[in-house]
């Protein structure tokens, strides 16, 4: 279970003005609240800006938290610092991106992408990453491929089981089919389903895509300006409160 008790953060932006350096506080996070049960799949849904990835990076330990605690099983994840405090977790945490060109290194084959997260943890094997392929559906001849020979909907199978290497208890989604057409998009969202299944792995799914949200997902967090604003079983007018909520349903439909 994951619980995300009232979480603050600010991100400092640097901004010149001719020579003269300045900071801008740019606020991402203001008081957000979330509890995830196990093998639950949760939408988080908002427009542009409204702090979705940064609670994924938040959960990820990709950022540093002003106030608030994550608690991931008992252990408060906000309290970890440092390479050997937050290694033993990260095993379980896993993310996966919209942008594939920056989240898989281009200079590494298929093989080494998938095999890097199981080195880091001394679980090398061979026949894990040609069960990882297979179970991702990409023909394990790809092994030696680089990025750039992949098509955009193999790239992300192959993020999704570099993710899978370590057998995470919970994923992070953030906006992973925004590049991907319609039918590549189903077949990622049923890979998912599958696994959400097999696995009762947890999963937060970041998108600006309402009705995908709708298939996918059994709660739906609407966020606007860092905050929460209401939580719904279905993404539709005759399901959902909040005015915001509304615009943002008239908008996509
Ligand atoms: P979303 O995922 O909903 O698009 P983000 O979590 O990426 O929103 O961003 C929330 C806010 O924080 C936005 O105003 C964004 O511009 C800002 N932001 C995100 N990352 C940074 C950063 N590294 N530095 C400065 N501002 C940032």
């Amino acid at each position: 279970m994951i619980e995300i008790k009232s979480i603050y953060k600010t991100y400092k932006l640097k901004v010149y003005r001719g020579l003269i350096k300045k900071y801008l506080n740019v606020k991402a996070l203001d008081d957000f609240s979330l509890t995830i049960n196990d093998g639950e799949i949760v939408a988080l849904v908002g427009r542009s800006g409204c702090g979705k990835s940064t609670v994924g990076n938040a959960i990820l330990k990709l950022i540093e938290l002003d106030f608030g605690q994550i608690i991931i099983d008992d252990i408060d994840i906000t309290s970890l610092h440092g390479y050997s405090q937050i290694y033993p977790i990260r095993r379980y945490l896993q993310g996966v991106f919209q942008n594939t060109s920056s989240s898989l290194n281009p200079k590494m084959k298929v093989e080494d992408i998938i095999a890097e997260p199981m080195r880091n943890y001394n679980l090398y094997s061979k026949d894990r990453i040609k069960r990882l392929l297979e179970r991702v559906e990409i023909p394990v001849s790809y092994e030696s491929r680089y990025p750039s020979q992949l098509s955009g909907g193999q790239r992300q199978r192959v993020a999704i089981a570099r993710a899978l290497a370590l057998n995470p208890k919970f994923l992070v989604l953030d906006e992973i089919t925004s590049n991907l057409d319609v039918i590549t998009t189903n077949n990622i969202i049923e890979l998912l389903r599958d696994l959400n299944s097999e696995n009762n792995t947890t999963m937060l799914f970041i998108t600006h895509d309402l009705a995908l949200a709708d298939k996918f997902c059994s709660r739906k967090i609407v966020m606007k300006e860092g905050k929460k604003v209401e939580e719904v079983k279905k993404l539709r007018l005759d399901h959902v409160s909040d005015e915001y909520t509304k615009e943002l349903i008239n908008s996509s439909f």
